[in-house]
């Protein structure tokens, strides 16, 4: 099979985590027999530097061309001040709306191997296998109107949650679909008691939840789903929420599978005519200005991202099946970097890339 891959490393450990997702990429490919078509582009701080813009027309094109792109993480400390275009993040969300990438599947698993490293008790964490499927070109992230005005007492700032029908109904198919594909739970998570924009999202999810009848739905509001999370992490399945709250909680996800480190990500849009899905895969990670550059990242999050482009853009489940077991081959033994407290010697991002492709 032809792969047509564009790789945006970013900024920071972006790039590094990145190298050691690509290098998994060329093992599998070798193993068995794909041409790997890779270009690189700039995306973030890098794109700023080189181009003036976070979002550089070349980067959209590729990205459009592309069968896939594998993403790095983007944002530099020098452009915490600057004006909202000028930021890197900005090339997060331009990119997302681009490619029309309106779900974000984060799955979040406590591996045997990794339960020490979790600050939770073993027994709580132990057993976790959820996905958190969160909106992501929607909600007050992109709602208009939005900034700030005024001076003085008079200064103010404004953001709005917005959401259509439309929206709403696309992102949980998409959750009931792969919950129909798992142990058929979905749990919606909202703030139905305050927001209207919460009300209008149970609403249509219920509505939804008639297609699916062999899904069993519930719903938290967001402030006790971020409680349930560590409380009771085992009782969730399949979670769907807008894209602000999904955000926040999918990093407490990092809580139960060890490190931050570990979570990939895909975002997933319209399907092309081959039926594979528009795809856009990251580490769920930023940039981590404290440890760039030290060859001391953790690539598991980025290697579990490219597992995911191989399954949801190619179809190739086995090659996929055996980049994850490769990498729990490499949590058993023990080389893993120091976010995850190894009891021996921490190992370098570049000795865990190579533990996976040889384990591979
Ligand atoms: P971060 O995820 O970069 O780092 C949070 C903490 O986790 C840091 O202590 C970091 O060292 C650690 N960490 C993160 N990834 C790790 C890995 N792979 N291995 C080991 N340790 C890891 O979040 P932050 O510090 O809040 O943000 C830093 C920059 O990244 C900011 O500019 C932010 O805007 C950006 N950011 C980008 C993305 C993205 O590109 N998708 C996501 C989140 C944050």
């Amino acid at each position: 099979m032809n792969l047509s891959i564009l790789v945006l490393p970013g900024d920071g450990i972006g790039t590094e985590v990145t190298c050691e997702a690509v290098r998994v990429l060329h093992r599998v490919a070798e193993k068995w027999n794909h041409t790997l078509r890779l270009t690189e582009g700039l995306l973030g701080g890098v794109a700023i530097h080189k181009t003036g813009t976070p979002f550089p027309d070349q980067t959209e094109r590729l990205a459009l061309d592309a069968d896939a792109t594998l993403m790095g993480a983007v944002g530099l400390p020098e452009f915490d001040n600057a004006p909202p275009h000028l930021r890197p993040e900005k090339g997060l969300l331009g990119i997302r709306r681009a490619l029309g990438v309106y779900a974000n599947l984060r799955p979040v698993r406590a591996y045997q191997a990794l339960l020490d490293a979790s600050p939770l008790k073993n027994h709580l964490a132990e057993g976790t296998d959820f996905i958190i499927v969160r909106e992501l070109t929607g909600g007050i992230y992109y709602g208009v109107p939005r900034g700030i005005s005024g001076e003085g007492a008079g200064e103010r700032a404004v953001n709005s949650m917005v959401y259509t029908r439309p929206e709403i109904e696309r992102v949980a198919r998409m959750a009931f679909r792969l919950a129909q594909n798992r142990r058929g739970k979905l749990t919606s998570v909202d703030k139905s008691n305050v927001l209207e924009n919460s009300q209008l999202w149970r609403k249509v999810v219920i509505e939804i939840s008639r297609e699916f009848p062999d899904v069993a739905l519930d719903h938290l509001l967001v402030d006790n789903c971020a409680m349930q999370l560590v409380l009771n992490p085992k009782r969730f399945d399949v979670i769907l929420t807008e894209n602000m709250f999904g955000d926040i909680l999918s990093d407490e996800g990092a809580v139960l599978a060890g490190s931050i480190g570990m979570l990939p990500s895909a975002s997933l849009g319209g399907r092309k005519p081959s039926g594979a899905w528009v795809g856009l895969y990251e580490p769920v990670h930023g940039s981590a200005p404290d440890i760039a550059g030290q060859n001391k990242a953790n690539p598991l999050g980025a290697i579990g991202s490219a597992a995911a482009l191989l399954e949801y853009s190619f179809g190739l489940k086995e090659e996929a099946a055996a980049v994850n077991s490769a990498v729990e081959a490499v949590l058993n033994s023990g080389r893993v970097t120091a976010d995850l407290r190894p009891s021996g010697p921490p190992a370098t991002t570049t000795q865990v890339g190579q533990a996976v492709c040889e384990a591979i």
